[in-house]
């Protein structure tokens, strides 16, 4: 076993040696520009854009018409959002997202709401989950674009997109779903889950960084968008700049290894991940559980242990890499907008971890993960004297820290 042990799967993922061969040729030899059309450089590359487009709709149930290229889910996340509000702001100005969602969707929409959008910010319930009623009741006469997330990458709670899918279609509103942590894990099918528009990332799922897609629906409806970006006209219009093709067939060759794998793996990853929770529940008392048990990745485990600082142990847990959704790993000074958005408490915030297991993790490494995290929750418990006020059964939130009255 190598450490430090790779358990931030949700932040990034490593190329699978299979996706970065796929890439190889279009480095080398194949190195032509997929819009070069007299000669065979350009058509090696053309075929290579072809068959990932055709890989990536497979794996998602479009048609590989309806993908467009990008360099990762912010951009596509731009493109759709800021794309239909362009297209349709004439019809209405409103649009429905919520709290928990990617930093990209949240700022994406505070920009339109700086060019008059009006935003409802959906709050999730305590599990990190929007229901397709909460949804219903936010809409409008002049909401023209819902945007809710699939699987939240903090929690890895699954929201009901089908079901908030199939609200939009009824009430004529587009639905654009941010999928970057469910391509490739779970089932995802366009055309069942009522999709209009949707975003995944290839460094998500074993691919290259630089380069993802966003699915736009051609057919009931025809989703039609304003292009962010100016140029020459690629995929349709909707996005000019010359293809990536070395990553877009990394790409291709991701989503493929994914759908040939997916039951498989998700069974696997459910197995880790439930063996690493029991680890640590049983041999810990007062960790909490943050997400959605019925409603969740399979390869996503977040657990806060209070009475313990959030920095402290992510030091502590030097051997394994994971995140936290404590203030003091990021840019910000403020707890994880996610877990505020859950109302789990900033105490719990603040000792949070998020476990990330993926394609590479193996039985080993759970074990020494779990170890770890065992030993250092009980020696920083040891220190602190809330764990020990807890222990006397004193009820910390009856205490007046002040001393006054
Ligand atoms: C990683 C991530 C993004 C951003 O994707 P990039 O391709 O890195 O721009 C957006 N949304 C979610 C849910 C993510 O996990």
């Amino acid at each position: 076993m190598k450490l430090p042990i790779y358990m931030d799967y949700q932040a990034t993922t490593p190329v699978d040696p299979r996706v970065l061969d796929a890439m190889l040729p279009y480095f080398k030899g194949e190195f032509g520009n997929a819009a070069s059309r007299s000669h065979p450089f350009g058509w090696q590359a053309e075929k290579a854009v072809d068959t990932a487009r055709e890989e990536i709709a497979s794996l998602i149930g479009a048609s590989p018409k309806e993908i467009v290229f990008t360099s990762g889910s912010t951009e596509a996340i731009n493109l759709a959002m800021k794309g239909v509000a362009d297209m349709y702001g004439a019809k209405g100005k409103h649009i429905v997202t919520c709290e928990s969602e990617h930093k990209a969707v949240l700022d994406t929409a505070k920009h339109l709401e700086k060019e008059g959008f009006e935003v409802t910010y959906l709050a999730p319930d305590i599990t990190g989950r929007v229901t397709a009623e909460a949804v219903a009741e936010a809409l409008r006469e002049d909401t023209i674009l819902v945007a809710l997330m699939w699987a939240n990458n903090e929690v890895g709670t699954l929201n009901p997109v089908r079901e908030i899918g199939a609200l939009c279609r009824e009430r004529g509103v587009l639905f654009f779903t941010d999928a970057t942590q469910a391509v490739g894990k779970i089932p995802v099918d366009v055309e069942a889950d009522n999709i209009d528009m949707l975003c995944l990332s290839a460094h998500k799922i074993y691919g290259p960084k630089g380069v993802g897609c966003l699915y736009v629906r051609r057919r009931k409806p025809r989703v039609r968008l304003v292009a962010q970006m100016d140029g020459g006209g690629h995929e349709r219009g909707m996005r000019s700049g010359t293809l990536n093709v070395p990553g877009i067939a990394g790409l291709g060759k991701a989503c493929a290894i994914c759908e040939e794998e997916l039951t498989e793996e998700m069974e696997r990853e459910i197995r880790l991940r439930d063996l690493l929770e029991e680890k640590v529940t049983s041999r810990l008392d007062h960790v909490h559980f943050n997400g959605n048990r019925e409603h969740r990745l399979p390869g996503c485990l977040n657990l806060s242990f209070p009475y313990v600082e959030g920095e402290s142990l992510l030091m502590g847990i030097s051997d394994v890499a994971v995140s936290s959704g404590s203030a003091c790993t990021s840019a910000s000074l403020e707890p994880s907008h996610v877990l505020r958005a859950m109302a789990v408490g900033d105490e719990l915030a603040h000792s949070s971890i998020r476990f990330g297991i993926g394609r590479n993790t193996t039985e080993e490494e759970i074990e020494h993960c779990a170890n770890q995290v065992v030993e250092v929750v009980k020696r920083l418990r040891e220190l602190s004297p809330l764990y020990e006020m807890v222990l006397e059964g004193i009820d910390l939130s009856t205490v007046n820290w002040a001393g006054g009255h």
